[in-house]
């Protein structure tokens, strides 16, 4: 059988994602890299550790913004390195990019993989994706020669490869003309004040209404763990967080390792985007609430306290 090659898109420079993504490439074939902005040498390390040999990198300045250039940067890319399989870290952006690359590719989408399989016989690219609210597993197979999938966040441990390799950078052309009618006219970076982006992090720590619109212990913990900070809609209702802070139905849908719910009672608009998280941790006053009763660990109290406890416990653990 040929060498799958697989090609995983850096949107935004080599995150944790993106590594998650080059460790799942590797167990189906060989990686090359397409970055979207210019990489650093600590980023360059990153890869050599992971085993990437390649990497292309375009520069589409505030054009890599539209799905439309950045998916055509995609194609490009995919069919410049002749990779039979691409995979982008899964975001609402990326979603949109892959729609627009598996277009150009005529390739089969599958959306939000945790694993990915070569079928042996017919060689086609099988993925694993949990559905409804992650109470689900299903696989699909890719039927078109090209696959382009994106991949839940922590869904894969990134791993270095069996031995470190030296990566070669090559600039790739692409045409960055933004699609007739449409024009960025204003872009706004919402600061995360050093924290992981919620859609990514391994760790979330979220507040409800519990907290009664003061989250000090919320982000205390959430510090002392290197944790996201995510509410539920009442609290961006009641102007307490911002919007993109709001996990569930109609908020952003995360899967971390460890999920942590103060003041949350687990409705299911707030459960159906929280439930495929690995550890589920609630901290209630109320021990009938139905986060308690779905939780790994239960922590039953008032999380004024409990959260500064824990975050003071942690602290004095990683001093030690
Ligand atoms: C169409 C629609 C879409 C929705 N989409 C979403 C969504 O995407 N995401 C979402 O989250 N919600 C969503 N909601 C709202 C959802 O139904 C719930 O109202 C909301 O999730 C409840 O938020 P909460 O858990 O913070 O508040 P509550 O339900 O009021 O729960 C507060 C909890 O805090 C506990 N508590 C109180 N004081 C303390 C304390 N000192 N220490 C510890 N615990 C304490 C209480 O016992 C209680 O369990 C949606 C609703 C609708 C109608």
């Amino acid at each position: 059988m040929s060498t799958r090659h697989v090609l995983v898109v850096a949107p935004a420079g080599v995150r944790a994602p993106v590594l998650e993504s080059v460790t799942l490439a590797r167990t189906v074939g060989v990686p090359t890299l397409l970055s979207l902005v210019p990489l650093t040498d600590a980023e360059l390390t990153a890869l050599g550790e992971a085993g990437v040999e390649r990497a292309l990198v375009t520069d589409l300045g505030d054009a890599r913004h539209s799905a439309a250039v950045a998916g055509r940067a995609v194609a490009t890319a995919a069919e410049a390195t002749g990779a039979s399989l691409v995979l982008l870290p899964t975001s609402f952006v990326a979603k949109e990019v892959a729609a627009h690359a598996s277009y150009l590719l005529d390739a089969g989408l599958l959306i939000d993989v945790g694993s990915i399989a070569d079928d042996g016989e017919s060689g086609q690219v099988v993925g694993g994706k949990r559905a409804f609210a992650g109470t689900w597993e299903t696989t699909c197979a890719v039927t078109s020669p090209v696959a382009v999938a994106t991949v839940r966040a922590n869904a894969v441990t990134a791993a270095p490869a069996e031995a470190p390799v030296s990566t070669a950078v090559e600039p790739l052309e692409v045409d960055a003309t933004l699609p007739r009618g449409l024009e960025l006219t204003e872009r706004t970076e919402h600061p995360t004040e050093g924290r992981p982006a919620l859609a990514e992090a391994a760790t979330v720590v979220l507040g409800g209404r519990g907290t009664e619109g003061d989250f000090s212990a919320v982000e205390e913990l959430a510090d002392a763990l290197g944790a996201a900070i995510g509410t539920t809609r009442d609290c961006v209702d009641e102007g307490w967080q911002p919007h993109d802070a709001q996990v569930g139905q109609t908020g952003v849908t995360i899967a971390p390792r460890l999920y942590i719910g103060a003041g949350i009672s687990g409705a299911p608009h707030h459960h159906g985007g929280m439930q495929a998280s690995g550890t589920i941790v609630a901290v209630n006053v109320d021990q009938d609430a139905p986060l308690v009763q779905i939780a790994d660990f239960a922590v039953i109290g008032d999380l004024q306290e409990i959260l500064p406890a824990a975050a003071a416990a942690i602290r004095e653990h990683r001093a030690s």
